[in-house]
């Protein structure tokens, strides 16, 4: 396994890149925007090819990097679907499992420090974001923060991990790297209590200042979705009722981009065939699944995906494919199902 520690000093914010094999794909938890470039020398060096980045959180303490990532390499981005953001390639749920090349991860959701925070467990080791810090736990008295939730998150969440489970946290202000869940449980000082209420009275009395750009990182960070109603778009994007339509006069394949978990969790456009968008190239290519079905039948690929990022960014990559005869499902499934569409499962 490639497994890279990467630190912005600004933010002291630690950042993750994994990767099965040299040459394979890899996932990047909590990217920093002013440390994109670095990731993605890395990335090349390693040559390893970049599938999906997450953030565990809405941090307020450092910009994002997801969006940049997603716009330079075409990534995925991945949150937990309790965060505002406006819009992310895919939304995750507690439970479920982020798959790339190799590996996965399962997600826990472990509201606390934020209601948006969810953790992510990878074989032996987890992220824990700002839920679980080392001999310390993010602060919870901001962005819908509440330490009751955070003592739930931590006692009957992640300290029922294995003890020798490896903790990685988003951030160190001390210099620690890497903790276990049975060193947090022994030492930890703010888990040597025995009641909610005791945890709750000790985060209620820590009165810390607002992070220096708090008031800038909150709101970039919201915003890091990919611009669908872009003018360049327009000619290819059908909203559902244009998509309605557009079914009915035949001569259309629909293509979903999502991943098998998302399907099977949300159900299907039905008579969709699946192509995921992180094999996108291979299906795009010559002798691929599109390549041929666009050839062979003559038809229209109309992309769906959950929200109409990654169906935008397919509607690009097939026409630089010379595949023209293309076009998008407008905010994804998620507007499908607002609009009452037909859901089938899969
Ligand atoms: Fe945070």
């Amino acid at each position: 396994m490639i497994f890279r520690q990467l630190f912005d000093t600004t933010s002291s914010t630690y950042t993750y890149l994994i990767a099965s094999r040299r040459g394979g794909e890899a996932v990047i938890i909590d990217p920093v925007l002013e440390r994109v470039e670095r990731y993605l020398k890395l990335l090349e060096e390693l040559d390893l090819r970049l599938i999906k980045a997450i953030d565990t959180h809405v941090h307020a303490d450092h910009i994002t990097g997801l969006g940049e990532l997603r716009n330079r390499t075409k990534c995925i981005t991945v949150m937990g679907e309790m965060s505002g953001v406006d819009v992310v390639s895919m939304r995750v749920t507690d439970n479920e499992r982020i798959g790339i090349e190799g590996m996965s991860l399962e997600t826990i959701y472990t509201p606390g420090h934020t209601s948006d925070s969810y953790s992510f467990l990878m074989q032996d080791r987890v992220f824990t974001g700002d839920t679980l810090l080392i001999r310390g736990t993010g602060r919870t008295d901001f962005q819908n923060g509440n330490a009751a939730d955070q003592f739930h998150s931590i006692f009957n969440r992640l300290l029922k991990l294995p003890d020798e489970t490896l903790v990685y946290p988003a951030h160190d202000y001390k210099g620690d790297t890497v903790s276990t869940i049975g060193e947090e449980r022994a030492f930890n000082p703010r888990l040597q209590v025995s009641s909610v209420q005791e945890y709750v009275d000790i985060m209620s009395s820590l009165k810390l200042p607002n992070p220096k750009m708090m008031d800038v990182a909150i709101p970039a960070n919201l915003k890091v979705g990919l611009a669908q109603d872009r003018e360049e778009l327009n000619p290819f994007s059908v909203d559902s009722d244009g998509l309605i339509a557009l079914l009915q006069s035949g001569h259309n394949v629909l293509i979903d981009l999502r991943d098998r978990s998302e399907r099977e969790r949300h159900g299907v456009i039905p008579g969709s065939v699946h192509a995921p968008y992180s094999s996108l190239s291979d299906h795009l290519a010559p002798g691929g699944l599109l390549f041929e079905l666009s050839r062979s039948t003559g038809k229209r690929l109309i992309f769906y995906c959950a929200f109409g990022e990654r169906s935008a960014m397919a509607i690009e990559a097939a026409r630089d494919a010379g595949i023209g005869n293309v076009c998008h499902l407008k905010g994804g499934i998620g507007a499908w199902k607002l609009a009452q569409g037909p859901i089938a499962a899969t």
